[in-house]
């Protein structure tokens, strides 16, 4: 077996040994003979499964009981829609814009009501996060959007926005449980498990009770519509049970690790290791403002577009994969989430001070 070292923004790395794991368990999941994949999502077993997943996050992130969990389908992009349906009681919310999926959950919400542009960072192709002290945020607003972590851009809320008093609605895809939060300081956290929990194919959502109602916009789908997901435990219909339970090896690994405390320490460590070294390179480039960088996402550039490609080519080569940066900003991108090991990027580091020596 060869592993890669693998920077992808999603679907990204995941632990070895959750891997592992559910490869020992493929054939026969704990003596009832079948696999996962095969078994009802209404069997006593699988019950566990989602019931076991949904207590470890909760202890992970300290989730008030006054909050749901729920285990969804059709990706964040889904949910860009989900927030106006079950939310615009007023049909007017306020959108912080800091990259290309804000944007589109901003212009999603546009379908269903107004959605007011309350801040941008497009004027500097989001390479920082505006100040959000004090936004034109009005008394009308349903709540104020943001997406906390940008996957795309490498930066990252290290505040909360001053909301004003409305209700803070997040996607956190790309820094699920990379550290502590204050659940409480949010109506809805949402985020796809594709970037550093799980399989693509299952969207986590945590909603304060009073925000999951029947009163949502007319022609919402059931399915579209939290209190039927609430109501019935995220078991309405058949859930993506596989990932689900790949979701609660990782929450049980994180345990292990000893939690989001300890996951913020290392996730902070491994991202200097990066960031270090952009900083004191001739040849790399951070493209973020250093006080708004994400420990997950890491963009730079050589300000070459050929050196770039040279460079992404030969670290593939090396067994460094996946670090092409996202098309709309060109250059690299790696990407390291909880599951990326220190030594990975001490390796990277290593192997990019080598190509810059070799191409001084
Ligand atoms: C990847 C990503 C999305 C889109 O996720 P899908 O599950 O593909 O719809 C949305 N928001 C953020 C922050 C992302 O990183």
């Amino acid at each position: 077996m060869s592993r890669v070292y693998n920077f992808s923004a999603g679907p990204a790395v995941l632990p070895e040994e959750v891997l592992q794991a559910a490869a020992d368990e493929m054939m026969d999941y704990q003596g009832c003979g079948m696999s996962v994949m095969e078994m009802s999502h209404r069997s006593k077993v699988y019950d566990q499964i989602i019931k076991e997943a949904e207590a470890d996050l909760r202890d992970l992130m300290n989730i008030p009981d006054n909050y749901k969990v729920l285990f969804l389908q059709g990706g964040a992009s889904q949910f860009f829609a989900e927030v106006p349906m079950n939310m615009m009681k007023n049909k007017k919310a306020g959108y912080i814009i800091t990259g290309q999926w804000a944007k589109k959950a901003y212009q999603e919400a546009k379908i269903y009501g107004e959605a007011v542009e309350l801040a941008s960072s497009a004027d500097e192709t989001f390479s920082y996060i505006p100040d959000c002290s004090d936004l034109p945020i009005t008394d009308d607003m349903d709540y104020v959007y943001i997406c906390e972590n940008n996957t795309i851009y490498g930066t990252k809320f290290k505040t909360l926005p001053n909301t004003k008093g409305k209700i803070l609605v997040s996607d956190v895809s790309s820094c699920f449980l990379s550290e502590p939060i204050d659940v409480t300081k949010y109506g809805v956290v949402y985020g796809g498990v594709q970037k550093n929990i799980g399989p693509a194919g299952v969207v986590i959502a945590i909603i304060r009770e009073d925000l999951i109602t029947d009163d949502v916009l007319p022609g919402t789908p059931t399915m579209l519509k939290w209190k039927t997901q609430a109501d019935n435990d995220s078991l309405y219909n058949t859930p993506p049970c596989y990932g689900i339970y790949i979701c609660g090896k990782v929450f049980k690994w994180l345990k292990k690790m000893g939690g989001l405390e300890v996951m913020k320490q290392r996730n902070e460590e491994k991202a200097k290791v990066l960031y270090d070294f952009l900083d004191e390179s001739k040849l790399f480039k951070g493209t973020v403002r250093p006080e708004d960088r994400s420990l997950m996402n890491v963009p730079f550039v050589t300000g070459d577009a050929d050196l770039d490609a040279k460079f992404v080519k030969e670290a593939e080569a090396a067994g460094f994969v996946n670090l092409k940066g996202h098309r709309s900003v060109g250059g690299m991108r790696a990407s390291i989430y909880n599951a990326m090991p220190k030594e990975g990027v001490e390796k990277l580091v290593a192997f990019m001070k080598k190509f810059e020596e070799e191409n001084a």
